[in-house]
């Protein structure tokens, strides 16, 4: 009869996840939990559908994993024309779209909701994520229909202020974040910058090196 478990030994990151999905309030959209460390964790993704598009399984894991803590629901694809089929299919409440994907690219996959979207009245958020978070990036998503983009790589606090953005309020704000952090030649590996953009989590960290361990050797 209980509503979850925790293998021991319990990670602290788990701990608190595992706490807000069993007292997260399904009908609660919008509203805010408090932490364990008496911090105001927003979830304003709780109980939203979440389409999410990326080829690369390392990003996949880190974006889906991301969303998750959020509160929201996550529906992965590998490229664009999944998305579009998916978005088809359910009831979307926001699309994180990678911009290069195979089959069908996101700035492409874009056009075509957009295209499918017309006289509907409907408008699904469309986040572009993007590798080159260079000057004219930003045009062209939003020329495709995006609302947004989000430089990778993706940067938890950012990622949040999106989710924040076009779940909570429902509607968009024009001004946008530009800081994009570049690594340092002389340290490569900087363990505490990897820790912050998976929120702390050696969990995840674990599985996202699995996981391009896989991928490398074909890449
Ligand atoms: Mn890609």
């Amino acid at each position: 009869g209980y509503d979850a478990f925790l293998i021991k030994p319990v990670q602290q990151s788990e701990l608190l996840n595992m706490i807000l999905k069993v007292t997260a309030n399904p009908s609660g959209i919008g509203g805010k939990a408090k932490a364990v460390d008496g911090t105001t964790a927003p979830l304003s993704g709780t109980g939203r559908k979440v389409l999410l598009a990326e080829d690369n399984a390392v990003n996949r894991r880190l974006a889906a994993r991301l969303l998750e803590k959020r509160g929201c629901a996550v529906m992965p694809v590998t490229n664009g024309a999944e998305a579009i089929e998916l978005w088809a299919r359910e009831n979307v409440d926001l699309i994180l779209m990678d911009v290069q994907m195979p089959v069908v690219d996101g700035l492409e996959a874009t056009r075509r909701i957009r295209e499918k979207e017309e006289g509907s009245g409907a408008h699904v958020p469309i986040i572009v994520l993007t590798a080159h978070a260079m000057k004219g990036d930003r045009e062209r998503c939003l020329e495709a229909g995006a609302d947004d983009y989000l430089a990778k790589p993706i940067v938890p606090a950012m990622l949040a202020e999106v989710i924040d953005r076009y779940l909570a309020s429902g509607e968009a704000k024009d001004d946008h974040a530009e800081s994009v952090s570049v690594p340092s030649p002389e340290q490569p590996f900087d363990p505490d910058a990897l820790l912050a953009r998976v929120e702390g989590d050696r969990t995840l960290v674990g599985e996202m090196v699995s996981l391009l361990d896989g991928e490398a050797p074909a890449l």
